[in-house]
C-alpha cells in the first residue's frame, strides 16, 4: 500500500495524518505509548475565564479528526524494528503487543517528540525532596485534573507562589543552551489562569528574558502594572533551599543575593531531546545533530515537530502540516 507512515503520534505526527487524509492519502501513525495526544493530554485550559490560544486542546481537536478518518491508520504500543530501503520507499518493520508488521512506506515522517527536561537531574531544585517544588507540568496536571491548585504539603490555597523561567534549557553546563521556546507562553497563561482561580494568590516570576514573545512580553509587564499580586523579578534563581517553605536564593539586579520563601515554587522546564533519537536516526540513515535533535537531508524521511528542535504546540502543528505537504508531494511525483 503506498502510504506515508508517521512516527508519534502528538500534535505533529496527529496534524501530518489530519493533513494526508484531507488530501485523500494514506497514513499509518506508530506510537510507542497506548495512547494518541503526546503530551499535550497532559496540558489544562489555560481559559481565565476566556480562551487566551494556549493550544492545549489543538491536539485533541486533532485527536478526533484522525480517529474519525478511515485513510488513518493507528498502531500504539508500536515501535520500530527495522527499516529496509526498496526503490519505492522504505519497508518498515513495526512491533506491536499482537505482533510484527511490515508497513510499506512512500514517505516517512519522524515526529517523535521531545522529553521535558527532568528537575531532579538538577540537585539544586530540589524538586524530589521538597514536595512543594513542583514542575510546570506537575501543576498543568494538577489544574488539568481538580480545576485548582493546592500547595501539596498543606492542602492549602497558596498565597505565595514563584515561577522560575528557563529550567533546563539556556544553559551551556547542562548541555542544552537553546531556548525551549514554548515555557515563556505556557508560564505566562498558567500565571493568568491561576490568579482567575484564585484571586488572594502573589505571583513572583524569576526570568532571564522573555524570549520569544516580544508583544507578550509587553503583555506580561502591563499585567505585572495593572496586578499589583504579580511580581517580575529579573534573575535566575541559583538555588532551592528546602524547609518548611521552599525558598529561592538569587541574586537581584543590584547584585546583592536575596532569599525568599514561597508556598509554591513552579519550575518553568524546557524540553530536551529524545533519548531514542539516536537509534532512529540509525534506522532511517538521518543524522543527529551536535545537541540530540533530528537532521534529515534524505528526500522521503521528513522531521517535523520537536523531534527536529523546540517548538510550541502551535508550531508542532505548523510543521506537521507542512510534512504531509511535502510528504504528498513525494507520492505524487513517485506515480
Ligand atoms: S485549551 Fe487553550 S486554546 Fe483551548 S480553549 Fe482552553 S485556553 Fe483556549
Ligand atoms: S521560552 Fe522562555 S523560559 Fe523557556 S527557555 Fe526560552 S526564555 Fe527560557
Amino acid at each position: 500500500m503506498r502510504q506515508v507512515v508517521i512516527l508519534g503520534g502528538g500534535a505533529a505526527g496527529l496534524a501530518a495524518s489530519v493533513e494526508l487524509s484531507r488530501r485523500g492519502l494514506v497514513s499509518t501513525i506508530v506510537e510507542r505509548s497506548p495512547t494518541l495526544g503526546g503530551r499535550s493530554l497532559d496540558l489544562a485550559c489555560k481559559g481565565s475565564p476566556a480562551c487566551v490560544r494556549c493550544d492545549a486542546c489543538y491536539p485533541h481537536d486533532l485527536r478526533r479528526e484522525a480517529s474519525g478518518s478511515e485513510r488513518v491508520h493507528v498502531m500504539l504500543r508500536a515501535e520500530v524494528e527495522e527499516v529496509r530501503w526498496t526503490p519505492e520507499g522504505a519497508e518498515v518493520k513495526v512491533s506491536t503487543p499482537d505482533g510484527m508488521t511490515i508497513l510499506e512506506a512512500g514517505a516517512v515522517i519522524l515526529a517523535t517528540g521531545s522529553t521535558p527536561f527532568d528537575p531532579s537531574a538538577d540537585p539544586r531544585l530540589h524538586s524530589q525532596d521538597c514536595p512543594d517544588v513542583l514542575s510546570s507540568l506537575d501543576v498543568e496536571r494538577r489544574l488539568a485534573a481538580a480545576n485548582r491548585l493546592t500547595v501539596p504539603s498543606t492542602g492549602r490555597p497558596p498565597q505565595e507562589m514563584a515561577i522560575v523561567q528557563c529550567v533546563g534549557s539556556r544553559d551551556v553546563k547542562r548541555g542544552a543552551p537553546y531556548c525551549s521556546k514554548a515555557c515563556c507562553k505556557y508560564a505566562y497563561k498558567l500565571g493568568l489562569r491561576l490568579r482567575h482561580l484564585h484571586p488572594d494568590l502573589r505571583l513572583t516570576f524569576f526570568f532571564m528574558d522573555w524570549r520569544p514573545l516580544e508583544d507578550a512580553r509587553k503583555a506580561l509587564e502591563a499585567w505585572a502594572a495593572a496586578d499589583s499580586q504579580v511580581r517580575l523579578v529579573r534573575s535566575r534563581p541559583a538555588e532551592v533551599i528546602p524547609g518548611e517553605r521552599p525558598t529561592l536564593r538569587y541574586a537581584t539586579p543590584r547584585e546583592s543575593v536575596e532569599e525568599e520563601s514561597f508556598d509554591i515554587v513552579m519550575l518553568s522546564v524546557g524540553m530536551v531531546p529524545c533519548s531514542a533519537n539516536p537509534r532512529l536516526a540509525e534506522l532511517f540513515g538521518i543524522d543527529v545533530d551536535a545537541l540530540g535533535h533530528l537532521r534529515s537531508d534524505r528526500e522521503r524521511v521528513l522531521v517535523a515537530g520537536t523531534s527536529g528542535g523546540p517548538k510550541d504546540i502551535r508550531e508542532s502543528v505548523e510543521e506537521g502540516t507542512a510534512a504531509a505537504g511535502l510528504a504528498a508531494r513525494i507520492l505524487e511525483a513517485k506515480d
